[in-house]
């Protein structure tokens, strides 16, 4: 069985081929710049073989059709005829309240997720445009929608509320939704198998720290607490994105420096986290070199980066009554070993003991623990299209 994994962006599709049988990528890449200029394609097949095609793509139409051209090229493709294709599978930000895991798309599908574009409104409109595309260019082809939300639909009313109004939750289902869920998932359950027992036996932490950052409490394998929100900007410092902050500095910012709501906004997306402490860029590898060079705003950044999730590993724990396994993925996550030997270090008080040189590993899946440390500590990279592709094949099989 073979199944596309489309991730749809605002301008860029992000796409993976499965060949379900064997669990094996046949051909990955990205599209980018989708209706701006100099738009390309990057594409690579499981034996190495890499192309970039520099084209006019103005819109997702243009892009997807040009995807499966390449999956179809005499060169570069790995397939002969776009009927191979049995399944596609989309990645979808915001699933609300209602889709607790993934379904296969029909009409009412596609129009509750439409509702949500009001939830996820950097994402779910640009996830169904993917869908509504797909479904046009594979006509009568299975289409599986895989929400980043749906792993945390499991989290207790203490957890997802915030204490405001009762009557915003009922009215505007305000609430902690949080994201990353399908990442979560992956590594949580990996992490089950690497340790040999059963996933609803363990109370795990599961650390993604990449560009966007989240953290879940996952007990007896169902999420009880995440640090992101309503929206992704709660929660951890993150690359350009503040994390938690006294909401009160909101409007003193914006009387003092005279700046509208968007404007705001911008600066706690986009200009804030890493970028904002540091001032030098949002990419964690800028920062560790010029924190290592000896800029004091950049070791700041790191600082306030590790910190904020040593306190949110101590809150999880305490959520739930202990914790057999912590997990590092994503980006940072899975490479940058120092912020994990930070922050394993700073836990020493929980009897939790790395393994230095283990911990030296970069985007591999290792035990980074000492065998006598009271909490398992894994780097386990994600693989958020695999799940993509699993949750596809279990709904259309
Ligand atoms: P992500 O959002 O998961 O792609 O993660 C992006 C973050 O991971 C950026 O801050 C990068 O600096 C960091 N990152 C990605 N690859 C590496 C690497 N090989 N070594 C160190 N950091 C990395």
């Amino acid at each position: 069985m073979k199944i596309l994994v489309i991730n749809s962006g605002s301008s860029s599709i992000k796409y993976q081929l499965f060949d379900m049988d064997k669990e094996i990528v046949m051909a990955k890449g990205g599209i980018q710049r989708i209706g701006i200029d100099n738009s390309f394609l990057k594409h690579e097949t499981y034996e190495g073989k890499e192309t970039r095609i520099d084209r006019d793509i103005p819109d997702h139409a243009a892009g997807i059709k040009l995807l499966i051209d390449v999956l179809l090229d005499e060169e570069y493709g790995v397939i002969s005829d776009i009927d191979e294709i049995d399944a596609v599978g989309h990645r979808v930000l915001h699933g609300g309240e209602k889709f607790t895991e993934s379904v296969i798309i029909n009409d009412e599908v596609e129009k509750t997720i439409e509702e949500y574009c009001d939830l996820g409104p950097l994402h779910n409109p640009h996830n169904l445009t993917g869908i509504r595309v797909c479904k046009k260019l594979l006509p009568g082809k299975p289409q599986v929608a895989v929400f980043d939300t749906s792993f945390h639909t499991t989290m207790p009313p203490k957890a997802y509320l915030y204490a405001l109004p009762y009557e915003y939750y009922e009215k505007y289902k305000v609430k902690r939704y949080g994201f990353h869920g399908t990442s979560h998932r992956y590594v949580s359950r990996r992490c089950a198998q690497l340790m040999n027992r059963p996933y609803e036996e363990l109370k795990i932490i599961s650390c993604h720290l990449g560009n966007g950052a989240s953290i879940a409490a996952v007990a007896n394998g169902k999420c009880v607490d995440t640090s992101m929100g309503l929206t992704p900007l709660e929660g951890l410092v993150m690359g350009t994105r503040c994390g938690d902050i006294d909401p009160a500095i909101i409007k003193f910012i914006m009387e003092k420096e005279g700046i509208s709501i968007e404007e705001m906004d911008k600066i706690m997306n986009k200009k804030s986290g890493l970028l904002g402490i540091s001032g030098i860029s949002n990419d964690s590898r800028d920062v560790s070199e010029a924190a290592k060079n000896g800029n004091k705003r950049a070791q700041l950044a790191l600082e306030l980066f590790d910190y904020r999730v040593v306190k949110y590993i101590g809150a999880y724990v305490a959520a739930m009554g202990g914790v057999d396994a912590i997990v590092f993925t994503a980006g940072i996550g899975e490479n940058q070993w120092e912020t994990r030997e930070n922050i394993i270090e700073q836990l020493g008080f929980l009897g939790i003991k790395l393994d230095k040189e283990a911990n030296k590993v970069r985007g591999e899946e290792k035990e980074i623990s000492t065998p006598d440390s009271t909490v398992k500590v894994f780097v386990i990279p994600t693989n958020e299209e695999l799940m993509i592709a699993r949750d596809t094949m279990a709904l259309i099989s």
